[in-house]
């Protein structure tokens, strides 16, 4: 069987409701991970490694913090980053999250609650890919209600001791710095962020291992025994739950246009196998009517969910977006995503299970996709609440 090569997903002309600056964003990500990404993903999933060489020229080419402004950023459109996120998807779900994790979860709450001095300090090396950084919120005990973090910061003159446990922390071993989320003792137990150097101190960070998803994604557990810090490392504008939310939104409207690159790339390497597969009278198997049921519903399901986050993205953008919108997108393309490697992994066959094509590495990633930043039925209540206006959690 010849190699199968992306070659993109487009039904409905949706093309044509792109700016050139996005099209030109998104095939220059797409050259990047075919040229850089695709020939060793196989490898760096079968051992478990992160392609951190790959941290430069991701730099070298914007990714990092892409949609915000200044401090050397890209100053991306929000369908620009998500077309962005979409590519570096169809490549590996794990390199995805990386780059999510670095802007939207470390970038984004130092520009948005940091004071001027953090922001100098951390943007730009952080943009140019010298300095990584790991965002700490789950805990052991509370994942999908983060309200119930056990992780205390003490107020001792003019410094905080933090202690606690994070638990399955993307990059937490080779971050620089974490984003940690802790409950303030002095203020009423109030939610609020500190930038934790990682080399301080009463600070660890282990691997997680004998993970079967996002294998070429570091993750981490973080413990915290009385690490102290400046109290200038509060970033001072974290006023309680809302802020970690916040940042949980940037980088769900990324997961969401991301999920969409793994389903394109399940769905177009199915179409081409099964043109070329023969099994019955030499006959290729897209010619059987229960084939062409399965690329109908993919192509389908892959068209509604372009045309959603590209609606999401153009409200981001005129700043009419709400937190329901992004928990949509999320929710529907990361179901969406993980139904089409199924079925497209069931049309290659026992094929489908091997590493020669990377259906079955995107099915296992988006299990996790599925499960982090708010599981998909975390979100179900979150439409919900915005539909009833009952909270159902
Ligand atoms: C590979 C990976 C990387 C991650 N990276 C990070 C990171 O960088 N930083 C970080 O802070 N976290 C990270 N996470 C953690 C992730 O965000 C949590 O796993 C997620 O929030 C779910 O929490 P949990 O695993 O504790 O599951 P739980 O909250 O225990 O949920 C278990 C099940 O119960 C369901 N459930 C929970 N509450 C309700 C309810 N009210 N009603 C109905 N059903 C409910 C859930 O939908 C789910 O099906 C990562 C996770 C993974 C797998």
């Amino acid at each position: 069987m010849p190699a199968i090569k992306f070659r993109g997903v487009d039904f409905i002309q949706y093309d044509s409701l792109l700016t050139d600056e996005e099209r030109l964003v998104r095939d220059t990500t797409r050259q990047f991970i075919e040229e850089n990404l695709i020939p060793i993903i196989e490898e760096c999933n079968r051992a478990g490694r992160f392609p951190r060489e790959l941290v430069k020229p991701m730099a070298d080419l914007g990714f990092f913090g892409a949609s915000l402004k200044g401090y050397g950023c890209a100053g991306m459109g929000n369908v620009e980053y998500g077309l962005m996120t979409q590519e570096l998807e169809r490549g590996d779900s794990g390199v995805r999250s990386f780059v999510s994790v670095q802007s939207g979860l470390v970038m984004y709450p130092i520009y948005e609650f940091g004071s001027d001095e953090q922001k100098q300090t951390w943007l730009p090396p952080m943009q140019k890919g010298e300095k990584l950084g790991c965002f700490g919120l789950t805990e052991p005990d509370f994942g999908s209600n983060p309200g119930g973090m056990r992780t205390r910061a003490r107020k001792v003159g003019k410094e905080y001791v933090l202690n606690g446990e994070k638990m399955w922390i993307t990059s937490g071993t080779i971050a620089d710095v974490a984003v940690i989320w802790a409950k303030v003792e002095s203020e009423d137990d109030k939610i609020r962020g500190f930038l934790v150097e990682t080399d301080r101190p009463g600070f660890k960070a282990d691997d997680i291992h004998g993970k079967w998803s996002l294998r070429a994604s570091v993750t981490s557990g973080l413990s915290l025994q009385d690490v102290h810090i400046p109290e200038s490392n509060l970033l001072p504008k974290t006023d309680g739950l809302k802020s970690p939310l916040m940042c949980l939104n940037q980088a769900r409207y990324g997961i969401a246009w991301g999920a969409l690159g793994a389903a394109m790339a399940c769905y177009d390497c199915a179409l081409q196998y099964s043109l070329l597969r023969k099994q019955w009278r030499d006959q290729p198997i897209a010619s059987h009517q229960l084939v062409q049921d399965k690329l109908t519903w993919m192509i389908s399901e892959i068209t509604k969910a372009q045309l959603l986050v590209l609606q999401v993205g153009r409200l981001k953008d005129a700043g009419k977006v709400e937190h329901q919108h992004i928990s949509m997108a999320k929710r529907n393309n990361v179901w969406m995503a993980l139904e089409c490697a199924r079925l497209s992994r069931d049309i290659l066959g026992a094929n489908g299970v091997a590493d020669d094509y990377p259906i079955m590495r995107h099915m296992m990633n988006l299990e996790s996709v599925k499960t982090y930043e708010g599981t998909h039925d975390v979100h179900s209540l979150i439409i919900g609440q915005s539909v009833t206006g009952i909270d159902a959690f």
